[in-house]
């Protein structure tokens, strides 16, 4: 639960739970009743803030990711952003990554002498440190994978699993296009 005081007496909140399986958006009044009921028990304000929020303001969606791919690139097409490695926003690092993604892209592809090239350049300079803060992000989304996904991705969790400031310091310390 996450509670900003934007001004103008009004707070904005936002709230997440896990879910089996995404849902299709709702009707407010059944949407807002889905909400008062999973924070019922909380300390307040939470409860009596939800109680207080107009239905129509409330937008509930589904936050839906996928265990790491290991490849993004065929010939001459590749991918991007969250279509090439979405993760749940527990680190703030959805866009980061996409924009580390596009400047490492102009990077290989003003340096490569071929599409094809420049693209195994980037996929293999990007791939595997996505993976770690997918894995990172998933662990502290308390998002929990098939069976078969938990052992692929046993050796990129681990890696996921350094120290918070050893992990920082990997993480902001990065330059897209000075890699390699
Ligand atoms: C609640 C929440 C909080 C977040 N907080 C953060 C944060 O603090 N920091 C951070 O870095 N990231 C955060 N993110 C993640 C961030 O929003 C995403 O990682 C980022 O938007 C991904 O950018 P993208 O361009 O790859 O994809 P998108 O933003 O999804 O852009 C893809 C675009 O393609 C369009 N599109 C889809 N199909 C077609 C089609 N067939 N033809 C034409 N257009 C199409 C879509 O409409 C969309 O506009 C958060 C995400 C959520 C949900």
């Amino acid at each position: 639960m996450v509670l900003v005081d934007v001004g103008a007496q009004a707070v904005f909140w936002s709230a997440g739970m896990l879910g089996a399986a995404p849902t299709e958006p709702g009707a407010p009044a059944a949407i807002h009743a889905r909400v008062l009921e999973a924070f019922r028990d909380w300390p307040n304000p939470v409860p009596a803030m939800l109680a207080a929020t107009d239905p129509h303001a409330i937008i509930e969606r589904p936050l839906v990711d996928r265990p790491p791919l290991t490849r993004w690139s065929v010939g001459r097409v590749t991918l991007l952003g969250d279509a090439a490695h979405p993760m749940v926003p527990a680190l703030g690092q959805g866009a980061n990554t996409a924009f580390e993604d596009a400047v490492e892209l102009a990077h290989c592809l003003t340096t490569a002498p071929s599409i094809e090239g420049a693209l195994t350049t980037y996929e293999a300079g990007r791939l595997p440190r996505t993976q770690v803060i997918q894995a990172r992000s998933a662990t502290q989304g308390s998002r929990a994978y098939d069976p078969d996904s938990e052992r692929y991705l046993r050796g990129v969790a681990e890696q996921a699993q350094i120290g918070q400031d050893a992990f920082e310091q990997w993480l902001y310390g990065y330059r897209p296009g000075a890699v390699r």
